[in-house]
């Protein structure tokens, strides 16, 4: 009979459908010797946020074949270490979306009729109707800043409040947002102009960190309303405080904050035109029934020897090493590439040197699949779900065997509507280098942050970018020039020690040789 650890509380109903598959052994608030001695044999384990499971604990298993996260992150668990030792990680990302936009929808109410505030008011005994004279929903424009899962089920819902919906995604195809009734924005600038309530749906990244500062608010209209329960950090809570004070904008509804729980004596507490909540959003019996549901069956799959939906890692048991190569510089290519590609990426081609088995070309088409799309989105983009994810965003993929490519190199083109970039690349002593960008040859070393700086080859070009960068105090780490003949068209490859600020980029952005400057996190 299997035997199912479960360290964290889940819903009574997940526990139910558990005992039909083997034992169940619950241990609450169990400390880590605790959770050693009955994991040792355990074959399935199925933790939330609460438990750390550690790679001395994953070795520690000797029967683990699953262990199941009834939530979304796993950054509790080291993934890596499980995939090392052939266990499978599942979660069960859907579970919450409704949850946490059914609370948005709630903040966002909250706010427009200032119903945290009437309560508080009729509370101390006053009967104060023109003080919370409020606006309505209908006709006025909520713009969504990222249209994943949660961003789609408020933009249904606000529809119902016959809302304007617009939204700012660049990586979401144009194909889901018309279907959905959603205007597509191109720039983030327009949707803050435009939106009478900004609500945010992206993972916190690092694109996406700070995304809300002081620039960002001053460009809302002062009766907007800011809605956060994404991520805290992705709003520069210094910059709202001023925001809300000095009447930048109207309002602002949080239930994530930059620091969890956001300490005694927040600012914050003391502004009337705020809502807070305590990281909320998906807690719900139904988000959490949901889950544990969801891990469950999971759980039964993998016991039953069946192929679980939602893997976070795939075990790479058979894939020989030089195709572990190729998948490794195949990986790297890809997320440099589409974090240097302008629009959205609609194609993706990996080129390679020689003919590979079909199961090998699979698990390449995974790794730059993965490279691609794991920057921008919040479920972790794995081996396992790298196809369905990009299928659902509407991405093509092509294979090509090339005969201009070495053994040991791959090349990633990726594509948008406006622009593809081409890279090509090897491993080199456990190092990825890059080889050729665009057609340029370089030999360049990727990690850490590096510039392409795309330019007209001229005297004093590459001083004059030097210069940029140590007035910005940016230390030049490497450099490269890529360049097919004097004089014409070539590109710099710069790695820096530090990453350069914006006004350093759209300084040798206006250096008149160059074309192009893109940043590029290795
Ligand atoms: P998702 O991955 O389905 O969607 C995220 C969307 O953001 C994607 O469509 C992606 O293309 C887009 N995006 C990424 N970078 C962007 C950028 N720089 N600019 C604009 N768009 C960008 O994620 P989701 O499940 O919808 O989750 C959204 C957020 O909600 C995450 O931050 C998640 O952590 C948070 N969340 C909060 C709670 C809560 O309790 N408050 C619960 C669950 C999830």
């Amino acid at each position: 009979m299997a035997k199912i650890l479960v360290t964290d509380p889940i819903h009574e109903d997940a526990l139910r459908k558990l005992e039909e598959l083997g034992e169940v052994v619950v241990l609450e608030d169990a400390d880590e010797e605790e959770i050693r001695e009955h994991v040792r044999d355990a074959d399935a384990w199925v933790v939330r946020s609460g438990t750390r499971v550690t790679r001395e604990l994953i070795e520690e298993a000797k029967n683990l074949k699953v262990i199941a996260r009834a939530g979304v992150g796993v950054d509790n668990i080291d993934v890596k270490a499980a995939t090392e030792r052939g266990i499978i990680v599942v979660n069960a990302p859907e579970s919450s979306s409704i949850s946490v936009a059914e609370h948005t929808m709630g903040l966002i109410l909250a706010l427009a009729r200032k119903i945290p505030q009437a309560d508080r008011s009729v509370r101390r005994g006053e009967w104060d109707r023109k003080r919370f004279m409020g606006v309505e929903l209908a006709g006025k424009t909520l713009g969504l800043i990222g249209l994943g899962r949660i961003g789609q089920q408020v933009a249904k819902r606000a529809k119902a409040f016959e809302m304007e919906v617009i939204a700012y995604d660049p990586y979401i195809p144009k194909k889901v947002a018309e279907e959905l009734g959603v205007e597509l924005v191109d720039e983030l600038e327009e949707l803050l102009e435009r939106a009478d309530v900004v609500s945010i749906h992206v993972p916190l990244t690092e694109e996406t960190e700070g995304m809300i500062g002081e620039e960002e608010l001053k460009r809302m209209k002062s009766s907007a309303f800011l809605v956060n329960c994404a991520r805290g950090k992705i709003v520069d809570e210094e910059a709202l405080i001023k925001a809300l004070k000095e009447g930048w904008i109207a309002g602002a509804a949080l239930d994530v904050f930059a620091e969890e729980p956001p300490g005694e004596d927040h600012p914050l507490y003391e502004l009337d035109n705020v809502v807070l909540t305590p990281h909320i959003g998906g807690s719900t019996g139904e988000a959490q029934r949901a889950a544990g549901l969801i891990v469950a069956r999971e759980i039964e799959r993998v016991l039953k020897g069946e192929i679980p939906e939602n893997v976070v890692n795939l075990p790479l048991a058979g894939v020989p090493d030089d195709v572990r190569e190729l998948m490794e510089v195949g990986e790297r290519l890809a997320d440099a590439a589409a974090q240097v590609l302008e629009g959205r990426l609609r194609w993706v081609q990996v080129k390679v040197g020689g003919e590979l088995e079909d199961r090998e070309k699979e698990a390449l088409k995974r790794a730059v699949l993965k490279g691609c799309l794991d920057r921008v989105l919040t479920e972790p983009v794995t081996m396992v779900n790298a196809v369905d994810v990009a299928e659902r965003r509407g991405i093509e993929f092509e294979f090509t065997v090339s005969d201009e490519l070495e053994g040991g190199e791959v090349e990633v083109v990726v594509r948008s509507d406006e622009d593809e970039i081409s890279l090509r690349g090897e491993l080199v002593e456990d190092r990825v280098y890059l080889t050729s960008v665009n057609g340029y040859e370089v030999r360049f070393k990727l990690s850490g942050p590096t510039l392409f700086v795309w330019h007209v080859d001229r005297p004093g070009v590459i001083g004059e970018v030097g210069i940029i960068l140590g007035e910005h105090r940016v230390n030049v780490a490497a450099m490269e020039v890529g360049r097919r003949e004097r004089g014409g068209e070539a590109i710099m490859v710069i790695r820096t020690d530090e990453e350069p600020p914006e006004e350093c980029l759209r300084a040798i952005d206006e250096v008149e040789p160059v074309r192009r400057v893109e940043l590029v996190r290795c």
